[in-house]
């Protein structure tokens, strides 16, 4: 469904990625874990279209999106939920909701989507009035996820959606991500929280400073002595 070949990003003369290359398949839940700074984010970015490639190839449903704007691989069905939530803050969450259904036209089905993100978050619902930005964390992320949803995306990028949460509500979203790809969304996940990610993820990459150094599934690598080390505190 997805397919990274060969990707190159740089910043000036820093080359954040390299050479990297991997695929999700339609229905997978894929991880891609890393340390602070490995270029998890710097990937999304290129494929989500918020970042032009140095070099490489990015496929998305065997189409070259590589130099696609933004918005038109959202169109293709493509969403991502930003790291740190990045909602509209003097927005009202209704609002931020309506706002990611901005690729649709189809009122009726914008409509039913926005009863069906409310059945999923029932804290949205009760919320609905409320400004973005004076919601919880917790409840950012949701609003985040919820927004993305509403672009009815076949595949749904996260970046780091443990972030800055408790262990509870961490819990709470992971079952969501597991609860919308067994309900048909391709899922791509990036985490530093190998532990949650790798117990969800159908497979996964660790990136190292720029570059895939392992894959394997979700079990194999959370039970990989060099993961447990390094990522799973030994
Ligand atoms: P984190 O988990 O901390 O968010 P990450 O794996 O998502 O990290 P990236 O944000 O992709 O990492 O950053 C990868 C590398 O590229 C880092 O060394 C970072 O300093 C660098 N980098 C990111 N954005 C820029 C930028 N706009 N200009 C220059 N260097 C950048």
């Amino acid at each position: 469904m997805l397919k990274i070949e060969n990707l190159n990003v740089r910043y000036g003369v820093i080359e954040a990625i390299k050479d990297v290359s991997f695929e999700i398949k339609q229905g997978e839940i894929v991880a891609l874990i890393g340390a602070n700074g490995a270029g998890k984010t710097t990937i999304l970015h290129a494929i989500s279209g918020l970042l032009k490639p140095a070099g490489g190839k990015i496929l998305l449903e065997d189409k070259d999106i590589t130099k696609t704007g933004a918005d038109k691989i959202v169109m293709m069905g493509l969403a991502q939920v930003p790291e740190r939530r990045r909602v509209f803050a003097e927005q009202t969450v209704e609002e931020n909701l309506e706002l990611g259904a901005f690729t649709r036209k189809d009122k009726e089905g914008i409509a039913k989507d926005l009863e069906m993100i409310y059945t999923r978050f029932p804290r949205l619902k009760e919320r609905r009035k409320q400004l973005a930005g004076t919601l919880s964390g917790g409840e950012q992320q949701m609003l985040a996820m919820g927004r993305a949803l509403m672009a009815k995306p076949k595949i749904l990028l996260l970046d780091e959606p443990s972030m800055g949460l408790a262990p509870l509500l961490v819990k709470e979203i992971f079952s969501i991500i597991e609860d919308i790809n067994n309900q048909g969304t391709t899922v791509l996940l990036v985490e530093q929280n190998a532990k949650m990610a790798l117990g969800i993820a159908d497979r996964a990459y660790v990136l190292e400073t720029g570059e895939i150094v392992l894959t394997g599934t979700g079990e194999e690598l959370a039970s990989s002595d060099a993961i447990k080390k390094a990522y799973l505190g030994g």
